[in-house]
């Protein structure tokens, strides 16, 4: 069956009707598709089918309105794709809630079925409990009640984020240090000073480069006050809300009931992966802190806090590794990290790319076919330049999930990158987020809508991504696109130094990141009343790095909403994706009948079977942390 991409609308006034049909009708025929479930005979495996074709209804509306509230220039039709995202989160609400449906289900007697229908049904039926649905009819009113609230909390916290874009006001001779084009593009206002925003090109270049000590801490300041004060309060009740929800449906805490649906399984697990990857980087981190301090000292700075840890990190690369990042960025142009990461990706896992000339959102967006063995396999669309009201991190986005024989699979990179040179860690950021493209792509070609793309356990799904990073460090994979204006590729030797600095600091920053983990899980499992004060306290726990006074870190911090108590999950990837990696050989990233076979094994088979099979599967052995272990302490 030959099957379209989307169109989008060529017109920007034809978006709002566009989205309303994309939307809206999606749930209303979801809403057709649910009926006729109900009126099926029970125990009919037609039953089944119905639950997957609304599933696909849902799955299409819910991703048009989470890309286009995070994408879309137009404030109209965020607004609208806002509106009709709570519409989507109250029918999943409702569905998810609907004794009938749950019956209905329920009559299906799994024998006979074959593995994928059993799982479909099995997760189902697990979703449904966790709603509540086999609870009074009080329980399950007010937890439909809480699951709309959440929608709403949950978009205020990053519209918080979002539009609460800040500014610190920096003296011109603060920007010495900075690289040309970034001086060239902040120039000086009316009253002698220059705008310097918390948007990540603005902030992290400051950060690492300025020599001004109070300059960095007056960007700091603004940037660990995102969201402040208004998103303080919002994360509270959101707190109190999911502790009540766990509550309702049987669960000890929060925690416990977001970890069920992850191969860490229980909420103690956590605490315990954090406290672990915290120890066993504890000596390392010292030593690095150490170091830091050393090479600060000369510059007055005599602790290490979240405002000057950049500066000495670079510092200490450029002095002690030779790696200067504004060195390494005239290999790094735009343009042709682009071209390349197509080639690279195409290489490795046999595809190839069309450019497609379709309308989207914006004009910055590149669109492309890509075939696989000759067959289209989806489209994917490049969004990944900063602008005014977009989403301002990177991530992947759905545009359409894939599903065999019916609908395309679509994704979206929505990331904020400059136009001209690149810094190295955007290359690698930039990888990353294409393993996740990757992953929707190739698996999109499921009979059951659950199981396209990444819908994996959350704390695998960053492990493919993590390890196409890998792919970003190899000096033989760089040299096919990274290269200098007279057209000389990035030497061996500079890749190989880069690396070595950037084993310098691994420990260090493990113990920032389970200081995150440490507070999305601690929050949730506690719900104490001065979030600030137990981030206060948090801190010295875990990180290394001292905040700064009268900030607000968690008020800016928009993983909590979308990954709760799981920010832990990130490492939990990276123990993956560090022992999946080790089955390459490091002299021959190009092996293409291992990438193959990866790509087979655990990157089509998205949600299909559980992460740790897929993966027992690539290995031929259960995953372990090994290889995590021993890069920490490298
Ligand atoms: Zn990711």
């Amino acid at each position: 069956m030959t099957m379209e991409p989307l169109t989008l609308p060529d017109q920007s006034s034809a978006w709002s009707s566009w989205l309303d049909e994309r939307g809206r009708d999606s749930l209303r025929t979801a809403a057709d598709q649910i009926a006729t479930l109900k009126s099926a005979q029970p125990g009919d495996a037609a039953i089944l089918q119905l639950w997957n074709d609304a599933g696909i209804s849902i799955s299409n509306a819910a991703a048009i309105t989470s890309l286009l509230t995070s994408v879309h220039p137009d404030a109209d039709v965020i607004e609208q794709a806002e509106a009709i995202e709570v519409e989507v989160g109250r029918f999943i609400s409702d569905l998810h809630t609907d004794r009938e449906v749950f019956d209905q289900l329920s009559s299906i007697r799994s024998v006979g079925l074959d593995d994928g229908a059993r799982r479909v049904l099995a997760h189902a039926l697990r979703s449904f409990r966790r709603s509540a649905v086999d609870r009074d009819e009080e329980t399950r009113t007010r937890v439909r009640e809480l699951n709309e609230r959440e929608t709403e909390l949950n978009q205020a916290f990053s519209r918080n984020i979002r539009d609460g874009r800040r500014t610190a006001s920096v003296s011109p001779e603060s920007l010495a240090g900075l690289p040309e084009d970034f001086v060239a593009s902040h120039t000086v206002g009316d009253d002698g000073r220059v705008a310097i925003t918390t948007e990540y090109p603005d902030m992290l270049p400051f950060l690492t480069f300025s020599r001004d000590a109070e300059a960095r801490r007056a960007v700091a300041h603004e940037y660990f006050n995102l969201g402040w004060p208004d998103n303080d309060a919002v994360l509270g009740d959101l707190l109190r809300l999911r502790r009540e929800k766990a509550h309702l449906v049987g669960y000890a805490d929060w925690p416990d009931f977001d970890a069920e649906l992850k191969m860490i399984g229980k909420g103690g697990a956590i605490a315990e992966f954090i406290d672990k990857v915290a120890e066993d980087a504890r000596e390392a981190a010292h030593r690095e802190l150490a170091v830091l301090l050393e090479r600060g000292a000369p510059d007055g700075i005599t602790e290490i806090d979240v405002s000057n840890w950049r500066y000495c990190f670079e510092a200490v690369k450029r002095e002690q590794y030779g790696v200067d990042a504004q060195e390494i960025r005239r290999y790094f142009d735009f343009a042709k990290v682009h071209a390349g990461l197509l080639e690279v990706t195409g290489r490795l896992f046999g595809l190839s790319y069309e450019p497609v000339d379709a309308p989207t959102w914006h004009p910055e967006v590149t669109s492309y076919d890509v075939h696989l063995d000759g067959a289209l396999l989806g489209r994917i669309h490049l969004d990944l330049h900063p602008r005014d009201r977009k989403f301002n991190h990177a991530a992947q986005f759905d545009l359409v999930p894939g599903v065999r024989d019916r609908q395309l699979p679509e994704g979206v990179l929505v990331c904020n990158f400059p136009r001209g040179l690149m810094d190295h860690d955007q290359v690698v950021t930039l990888f990353h987020e294409f393993g996740h493209l990757m992953h929707h792509v190739l698996a999109g070609r499921h009979e059951w809508v659950q199981f396209s793309g990444v819908a994996t356990e959350w704390d695998f799904v960053e492990a493919p991504s993590q390890m196409l990073e890998e792919w970003a460090w190899d000096a033989t994979v760089l040299q096919v696109f990274a290269t200098d204006e007279v057209g000389i590729p990035i030497p061996t030797e500079l890749v190989e130094r880069m690396r070595a600095a950037d084993e310098f600091g691994k420990a260090l920053l493990a113990r920032t990141q389970m200081m995150y983990a440490a507070m999305s899980y601690r929050f949730h499992l506690e719900v104490p009343d001065d979030l600030t004060a137990r981030v206060f306290e948090l801190y010295p726990e875990f990180s290394m790095l001292k905040p700064l006074p009268d900030t607000h870190l968690h008020t800016g911090f928009g993983h909590l909403d979308g990954y709760s108590s799981g920010y832990y999950t990130y490492m939990w990837s990276l123990v993956i994706a560090k022992d999946m990696f080790s089955a390459f050989d490091p002299e021959n990233l190009f092996d293409e009948a291992l990438a193959h076979r990866y790509r087979d094994t655990v990157l089509a088979a998205g949600g299909s079977r559980d992460a740790a099979d897929l993966v027992a599967d690539f290995l031929g052995r259960p995953y372990d942390t090994d290889a995590f272990t021993a890069c920490l302490n490298r």
